[in-house]
């Protein structure tokens, strides 16, 4: 299978890695609105074990079980909606953007 590739404003080349197959096939399977409910319900379940380890639970593994779940469905979404560019143009944007703000704030901080 192909690498797919973009390159961005400042002429980095960016590859995707192939989708994994099992859920290339899911996303046929099943289609865009079912897996877009399946992933509004893993959202949620993660909100909900990370909110109840917030409570006092100190095991880890329901979060880390959780995130896979939203991961799964992240890889799926990206495929249903046709958005991969996209989302990479908004993380590598928005990466910017923080590394930016964190650096002001470093800055702020030497200053006072
Ligand atoms: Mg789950």
């Amino acid at each position: 299978m192909a690498y797919r590739k973009y390159e961005d404003e400042e002429g980095v080349i960016h590859e995707f890695a192939p989708m994994n197959p099992v859920l290339k096939k899911a996303t046929e399977v099943y289609g865009r609105d079912s897996q877009s409910l399946m992933a509004i319900e893993e959202m949620s379940e993660l909100t909900k074990a990370l909110s109840k380890f917030k409570r006092g639970e100190d095991d880890v593994d329901p979060i880390a079980e959780e995130i896979a779940d939203v991961e799964i469905m992240l890889e799926q979404l990206k495929e249903l909606y046709d958005c991969r560019e996209a989302v990479e143009r908004w993380k590598d944007y928005k990466i910017k953007r923080l590394e930016a703000r964190l650096e002001d704030s470093e800055k702020e901080k030497e200053s006072e």
